[in-house]
């Protein structure tokens, strides 16, 4: 069995009332870790690769890993997207790849750091619906701004600014009307990156926890109780993790994450696709310089690689098993792209 489109496993997340983490992976390492977790909890999965993901593993290579990992785990429904595509030729480049889905993110123009009229967001995004559907793969659009810059891509909104680009809820019923889209991300005032929070104590000048409009996500929810929404930054950024980094060597003060429960609320309220990459690379790193700090004398990459993906593997069970998606892997038949065609053109 291949990859199946992303429709699928948010439709039947919806069905059974439970999130999706879509991860982000440059390397094998990452690609092994999702699909060991996803193994040994029994879940659908989401792999997700940024073009800048694309650009460093030369973009075969990550093809070849993807149809690796579903011919290792045939079992397991996996979805391959493309995450903040820039443009309909860049979602074109990695349909043609393989991808089963991809994100049009028209809130921004195409460098990626200057956000889009919402005219030009609905025009951008409906192209790349009528190109896709015909194909039967998966369109996520994005409606407001978020903050942080990942992958160099990203407005890099201030606090007060994102706060200006949340997701209006009225505007999203008309965006996802006049697209047709699948999935809508929502800016709730969520960032990409390890430093989620501008927000301090003033007297003890500690950083507080990002303030997320979760109102937005409770009102789009009660106006489109089918619309299927993606939690964009949403990693947790364990303290723990942070800390290990610190340990041994590094340097991350002042870090935030999103809490587990705010994300569960969202799940609760129509939230059925968590991007989660942060995360990840925290653990990879942890363990890296874990390793290299107590033995200097090792040499073989293989001596901290292996680590590392046993602690992303860590990561990764914990989310599937707090966002729902564990247990359902085999709760239905994966299906195909030219199913999921029929499917479209069904509904035209
Ligand atoms: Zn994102």
């Amino acid at each position: 069995m291949g990859l199946v489109p992303m429709r699928q496993i948010l439709d039947e997340a919806a069905k059974g009332g439970y999130g999706v983490g879509a991860f982000n992976v440059n390397n094998m390492e990452q690609i092994q870790a999702i699909m060991e977790a996803a193994n040994e909890t029994h879940s659908p999965v989401i792999i997700q690769a940024s073009r800048g993901a694309l650009k460093y593993s030369k973009m075969i290579y990550l093809k070849k890993l993807m149809e690796a990992a579903v011919e290792e785990y045939p079992h397991i429904p996996v979805a391959l997207h493309l995450d903040h595509g820039n443009s309909p030729e860049t979602c074109k480049l990695a349909i043609d790849l393989g991808f089963t889905s991809v994100m049009m993110d028209g809130s921004l123009d195409e460098s990626g750091k200057v956000p889009n009229s919402y005219e030009q967001n609905v025009e951008v995004t409906r192209r790349v619906v009528e190109m896709a559907h015909p194909l039967g793969v998966t369109v996520e659009g994005e409606l407001g701004c978020l903050g942080g810059i990942e992958d160099g891509h990203g407005a890099g909104l201030s606090d007060s600014e994102t706060a200006d680009h949340l997701t209006d809820p009225a505007q999203a019923e008309d965006f996802v009307a006049k697209t047709g889209l699948d999935a809508l991300a929502v800016a709730i005032g969520t960032s990409h990156g390890a430093y989620k929070s501008g927000r301090k104590d003033p007297k003890t000048g500690e950083v507080l926890p990002p303030a997320l409009a979760m109102d937005r996500i409770h009102e789009i929810n009660k106006r489109m109780p089918d619309c299927h929404m993606v939690m964009h930054g949403s990693s947790s950024v364990p303290r723990e993790l942070v800390e290990i980094i610190n340990k041994y060597g590094g340097k991350m003060p002042g870090t935030f994450g999103i809490p587990i429960a705010e994300i569960q609320d969202g799940i609760k309220h129509g939230v059925r696709k968590i991007n989660v990459d942060t995360d990840s690379r925290l653990a990879m790193t942890g363990a890296i310089r874990k390793v290299l700090f107590e033995a200097p004398e090792k040499f073989d990459p293989r001596d901290y690689l292996k680590p590392a993906r046993e602690a992303m593997k860590e990561v990764y069970i914990a989310r599937m098993k707090a966002f729902g998606q564990a247990g359902h892997a085999t709760d239905y038949k994966q299906m195909t792209l030219d199913e999921m065609k029929e499917r479209y053109t069904a509904k035209v």
